[in-house]
């Protein structure tokens, strides 16, 4: 199949998205700054397919950023929402849909005692934050360079380099007040962790890490990483926050968790656990959850949190998600790519192929990828021309290198055949691409 590479459709919704939205979009990496052209405005999604708005059809690796684990429009997700649709779409008052996503949760995540339904997974991390201040009387936190949580204030700096620097604010708007209480370190790097526990006796409320993370590409944390945090944070009276909102129900029934077994103090949740729809969650150590409000004193609340529609779509898919599932989820993550390292080593392209669980990028590194630094030392240019050639072939990849790609239940034979067939000239565009060309 063959796909022009003009879409003329998507390029006049997105000059009129322009003219009403800043930027065009309603999140800064869906309008492919990173890799330039014409973002693709999608009509429809089914399995693993998606139909923009020129009608192409196209394979999907980007899965919502790691929601649609069963796949576009999963007729038993569907049928779900559409019950609970036909009931009423919001209360207002404490519902049974979400006793059962709690339940459901606590049930596949040992450390999670008791849990809180969030909206997004920004709200879950700031509410995660500040239930750790609040539970231990500090102020300051620790983050690590490249790792994502959401766009909370004090999370937006991942500036410095080198050990215990202070967060500088990333964008306008965030002032050195809200970054200045947080400290930034350099990922997978646990003995400026120990720097920074020194340097600030008593004063560091929590840590937070990605459980993996996969925000600057995926790299995984080093053998013992978590088990270290976890350990300083233990022996400093601080707090181990685990974000596993995009890990989190999707490499394995209980996330990221069920892979290194490492006990976090708190975790949250978002993308795999709504189902395509606004619900996220906070959730950990009873004595610590007991802090929040109605039962304690830290405040958090929200009108459309446990949302009955997004509730009954996250209980849905979680309830099809068995160990069967997460199998062929790794099978066909695996094959996906080994085709991918396979035409690239073809054409010659340093590269490396990094995985946790069924997540994995590629980086255009002729070295293995350990933190942040190490990710932004890519020859991202080449990506750029890889993406192009993938997306006229009919393969929706992220539009950017920084980021993982997914995959989903649905991905079946003839989905990986149509990525198999696009990357040989994919492989090329990428051999071939210049920095000025890109
Ligand atoms: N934490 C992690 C690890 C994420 O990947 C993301 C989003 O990509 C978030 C938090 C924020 O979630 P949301 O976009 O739902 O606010």
């Amino acid at each position: 199949m063959s796909y022009s590479y003009e879409a003329p459709v998507s390029q006049e919704l997105f000059d009129r998205a322009s003219l009403v939205t800043p930027g065009g979009v309603n999140s800064p990496v869906r309008a492919f700054r990173a890799v330039g052209g014409t973002p693709r405005f999608m009509v429809s999604g089914t399995g693993p397919y998606l139909t923009d708005a020129d009608g192409r059809e196209y394979v999907d690796l980007v899965c919502s950023w790691g929601p649609m684990i069963l796949g576009h429009a999963h007729p038993a997700v569907i049928e779900a929402v559409q019950a609970a649709v036909a009931r009423g779409t919001s209360f207002g008052t404490p519902g049974e849909g979400e006793v059962a996503l709690a339940e459901e949760i606590v049930a596949r995540v040992a450390p999670v005692d008791q849990v809180r339904l969030v909206s997004s997974g920004t709200e879950a991390t700031m509410s995660a934050i500040r239930l750790a201040r609040g539970f231990t009387g500090r102020a300051k936190i620790v983050k690590f360079a490249g790792c994502y949580h959401g766009h909370v204030d004090a999370l937006l700096a991942a500036a410095g380099s080198g050990m215990a620097t202070f967060g500088l604010p990333d964008t306008p708007g965030v002032t050195g007040a809200q970054a200045g209480d947080t400290i930034v370190l350099p990922y997978n790097d646990l003995e400026a962790v120990q720097e920074a526990f020194h340097l600030n006796p008593g004063e560091i409320a929590c840590v937070i890490t990605e459980a993996s993370p996969g925000n600057m590409g995926v790299v995984p944390p080093r053998p013992g990483f978590n088990e270290g945090l976890k350990d300083a944070c233990a022996k400093n009276g601080a707090l181990y926050i685990s974000d596993e909102v995009m890990t989190g129900f999707r490499v394995s029934r209980s996330g990221w968790y069920g892979l290194d077994g490492v006990s976090p103090d708190l975790m949250t949740f978002g993308k795999v656990m709504g189902g395509g729809f606004p619900a996220a969650a906070f959730g950990g150590r009873a004595d610590v959850m007991a802090y929040l409000a109605p039962a304690g004193p830290v405040y958090q609340a929200g009108t459309l949190s446990g949302n009955p529609v997004a509730t009954a779509a996250g209980l849905a898919q979680l309830r099809l998600l068995d160990d069967a599932a997460y199998n062929q989820l790794d099978s066909v993550s695996k094959e996906i790519q080994g085709l991918v390292a396979g035409a690239l080593t073809t054409e010659g392209v340093s590269h490396r192929l990094q995985a946790a669980g069924n997540m994995f990028s590629v980086f255009f590194s002729g070295a293995d990828v350990r933190d942040y630094e190490d990710a932004k030392r890519q020859q991202s240019f080449r990506y750029n021309s890889f993406f192009h050639s993938m997306l006229s072939q009919g393969v929706y990849l992220p539009p950017s290198a920084f980021e993982s790609w997914f995959v989903s239940t649905a991905h079946d034979e003839r989905a990986v055949e149509r990525i198999a067939a696009a990357l040989p000239a994919a492989a090329r565009a990428a051999a071939e691409a210049t920095e000025v060309s890109a």
